[in-house]
């Protein structure tokens, strides 16, 4: 790996998401070698995927090289690299580009697609934790918009104008309301030979309200945002089949669509080799006490959403969303330190900021603690928060503009299909894993 040899304590951290990057931005400035390993090269804000899949956003709006952190000090390195295993004991961990040796370990992983073992879907549909898989995801939409103009076979063009979105969770809702305005501000205009009406989008959800993880007034009130849309809700239906064309469920609910995304859950990443204690089977994450040591190892750590402690207030871990994962990240940083210098470690405390989601232009709904509040205002910290949390100046500064755009001309800027999906499905299944 060239990794120079040092006098320092090596802190290895496999992941630069939210957890990694925080935790390693702490790290910079201490006394110690630290290596950063993704198998991106570049961080991804995963919240706002959603608008790079529907042509709002360009993906290098929302993505931020992982070297420019690591270049602001000579004891830091980043390598591109996936890890395959770890072998605890030898301190030693094994990647597609040779073995590293490490003092501490952080795991900081996050989660994968979680199919619930249904084939069918993992093999037809489309979903998205990446960047490529968001770009996958925006051709599909114009390429079968394209296809929709020329077909004169009717039943494949409704095909075609249906899109099918499952699972109501923030990323459903978001995705639903941001295809129901493409679908209301600009194919009116692109596609003259498309009467919008023709154009369907479903949301479909296996429990009885949208947005299950927030409170029951943000999900009457984001149902009706949807509603307002124009988005078809369909709640207490569990997908069953998706063979590429047909969409079966458990209700007489079925749907033909040529556009299927998959947003009904995550399950953890972990990396091989701890024992099998450490992992808690069902969340596939490993199970950390409150200093996120992983359960069994002393100089093993996990943060963020692979991570789950478990706590008399957070009996089911803490919510899978970037806030518990920035703030181990900091707060990792700090027992580290500590640890090195042999002193007593600090106990992790969530400070909960709330959650939000956003359903389009002007809707948004937030939860506060106690404070429950929807539409403009929900919608604009919504913005204001992204924004804050986008990582660099000029991600943000873009991002803001075609916001700034969007808004006043109604437009989404970024509807190219750069690299068709369609033509090239295998190959581009193969470009990015779960
Ligand atoms: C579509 C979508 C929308 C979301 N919207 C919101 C939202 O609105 N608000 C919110 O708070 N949260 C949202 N979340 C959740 C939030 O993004 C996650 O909770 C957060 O990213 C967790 O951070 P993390 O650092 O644990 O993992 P991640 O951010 O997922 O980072 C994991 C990193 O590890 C790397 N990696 C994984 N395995 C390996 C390996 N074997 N070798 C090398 N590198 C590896 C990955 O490349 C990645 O960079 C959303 C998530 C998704 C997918």
């Amino acid at each position: 790996m060239n990794i120079p040899k040092s006098d320092l304590p090596r802190v290895v951290i496999i992941g630069g998401g939210f957890a990694g990057m925080s935790l390693a931005r702490k790290l910079l400035k201490e006394d110690v070698q630290m290596v950063l390993l993704d198998k991106h090269n570049y961080h991804t804000f995963q919240p706002l995927l959603y608008q790079v899949s529907t042509a709002s956003l360009e993906p290098d709006s929302i993505a931020y090289p992982l070297r420019k952190i690591t270049r602001d000090s000579k004891r830091c390195f980043f390598r591109l690299t996936e890890v395959s295993s770890i072998s605890p004991e030898k301190n030693l961990i094994h990647t597609n580009i040779g073995d590293i040796v490490y003092d501490y370990l952080i795991i900081a992983t996050g989660t994968k697609t979680n199919f619930f073992g249904n084939k069918s879907i993992e093999k037809n549909g489309m979903w998205m934790k990446t960047v490529p898989q968001a770009l996958n995801i925006r051709s599909l939409i114009l390429e079968n918009l394209e296809q929709a103009v020329i077909t004169d076979n009717e039943e494949e063009r409704r095909a075609l104008l249906n899109f099918v979105i499952v699972g109501a969770g923030p990323t459903g809702v978001e995705m639903s309301g941001a295809i129901a305005e493409l679908r209301n501000n600009i194919v009116p205009k692109d596609y003259p030979d498309i009467d919008p009406n023709e154009m369907n989008i479903h949301l479909l959800e296996g429990l009885g309200r949208v947005l299950p993880p927030m409170s029951e007034e943000s999900s009457v009130k984001a149902e009706k945002f949807l509603k307002e849309l124009g988005v078809h809700i369909h709640l207490n239906t569990m997908v069953e089949n998706y063979d590429g064309n047909l969409v079966k469920t458990n209700t007489d609910l079925s749907l033909k669509t040529a556009t299927f995304i998959w947003s009904a859950g995550v399950t953890g990443a972990p990396v091989k080799g701890l024992n099998a204690s450490a992992i808690v089977d069902k969340a596939n994450r490993y199970e950390v006490n409150t200093f996120n040591q992983v359960n069994g190892y002393e100089n093993i750590f996990a943060i963020g959403d692979i991570a789950l402690m478990q706590s008399e207030e957070f009996p089911k871990g803490h919510p899978m969303v970037a806030q518990p994962a920035i703030q181990q990240g900091k707060h990792l940083a700090r027992n580290i330190i500590r640890l090195i210098k042999g002193e007593k470690l600090e106990p992790f405390n969530y400070n909960d900021k709330g959650t939000m989601a956003t359903v389009g232009r002007n809707r948004a709904v937030v939860d506060m603690g106690k404070l429950k509040f929807g539409g403009f205002l929900a919608w604009f910290i919504w913005m204001f928060v992204h924004l804050w949390f986008l990582i660099g100046f000029r991600n943000r500064l873009v991002t803001f503009f075609n916001w700034v755009y969007n808004y006043i001309k109604f437009d989404k800027a970024a509807r190219l299909i750069v690299r068709p999906f369609k033509a090239n499905r295998k190959i581009m299944e193969v470009d990015d894993d779960v």
